[in-house]
Order: structure tokens, then sequence, then C-alpha cells
């Protein structure tokens, strides 16, 4: 048996293009731009298509945030990979992320750059992709838009506070949560807090 050869040519892959396939017999499909299942592709905008897809919303990239930080203010509160990742649209590489394994039973995951709330942990599944990832968001805490690089169509989602980057988000591929779709999220996009504000009891979000 000659697995971790293969097993490293994959990681390879995956990390290349992010397409983050789980396993290798749905990398095919991974790699198929989500939208064109259906027939969407030529179309610039789909605000309609947001409702059936969970709670994020839908955005152009020209969309600006409510957190206006310039690139200064940003390097002054993120370290450079967390600049990279959420400034720079990059990518940490796969399995290498504390978050990746962590499966609290409570608690909320927030931006690393402007402390929004972004995810419950009971949104966490495992997908074993490599990154966290989540079959939802807090409603309208994630924003989509369309992402063509690496000769791609994929969905992009950003904090709809600051528009950092957060990842990507695929659908139909068949996990089984409520939404069948995974947002596939860098870990050093997130923080974790163990606290939930919302429903602690104190009313006071942070
Ligand atoms: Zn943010």
């Amino acid at each position: 048996m000659r697995f971790p050869p293969f097993s490293s040519f994959v990681r390879t892959f995956v990390a290349f293009t992010n397409a983050t396939a789980h396993l290798r017999p749905t990398a095919q499909r991974t790699l198929a731009p989500p939208l064109n299942t259906f027939g969407l592709r030529s179309m610039p905008t789909i605000p309609f298509l947001s409702s059936f897809f969970g709670t994020s919303t839908s955005a152009s990239d020209k969309m600006s945030y409510p957190d206006q930080r310039s690139n200064d203010e940003w390097h002054a509160v993120l370290n450079k990979e967390q600049f990279r990742v959420l400034r720079e649209k990059g990518t940490e590489a796969p399995f290498s992320h504390e978050f990746d394994k962590h499966h609290p039973n409570a608690g909320v995951y927030t931006c690393a750059g402007c402390d929004a709330p972004l995810y419950k942990a009971n949104h966490k599944f495992k997908s074993g992709c490599g990154w966290p990832a989540y079959f939802d968001s807090i409603p309208g805490a994630v924003t989509r838009h369309t992402d063509s690089s690496f000769g791609m169509e994929r969905t992009e989602i950003v904090c709809s506070k600051c528009g950092g980057h957060l990842g990507h988000v695929f659908k139909g591929e068949g996990y089984n949560t409520p939404t069948d779709e995974r947002h596939c999220v860098n870990g050093i996009s997130l923080k974790f807090n163990k606290d939930d504000p919302q429903t602690s009891g104190n009313g006071e979000a942070k």
C-alpha cells in the first residue's frame, strides 16, 4: 500500500486549488463551480438565490462594509498571516489550524479582524476537508459573492461587518447537515469565544 504519497498528493492538490475536496472521488465534483449546477454562470448577480442558500447575504465586490479601516489600520491589529488571509484573500494550509479539529459544545466563532460573531459552535461539523466547516452562519453575519480566480467560479464568503475574507461556501456535496452547505473557513480568520453573548443572559453583545 502506498497511501502516504497519494494522500500527500491530494493535500498538495487541495492546497493549490482550495477546492477542499474531502475525498478523492469527490474532487471532480468539487471542482465544478457550484453555480453551474443552476445554469446561472452568466448572471452577474443572483440576489434572489441567497434565500435558498441559508442565512448569509449576497453582494458584489464593490460593497462597502460598516468597518472601513484602512490597510494601515488593519496591519496594526492583525499579524502578517491574518492580514494575508483576511485582507488579501489568502488561504491557510489545510489541516494546519487548531479550529479544524475544534468541536466545542457551545460558544461562538467571531471575526479575527473586527470581532463580529459569525458562526455558532453548533453550526460546525466534521467535513474532513482540512479547514473548519460550518453548515450555516449567524443570520446576516456572512456575505457572499462570486470569486472567479484560479479558473473556477466559486462563492467567496466575507465578514459582513469588515469585509474580511473567510473562505468559500460549497453546496450539494452530500453532507448530512440541515443545509447541505459547507462554509469552508480559514481558521486564522476566526477567534473563538466560549461565552455566546446571545445566550449567556447578560444581553449585552460586545
Ligand atoms: Zn470582520
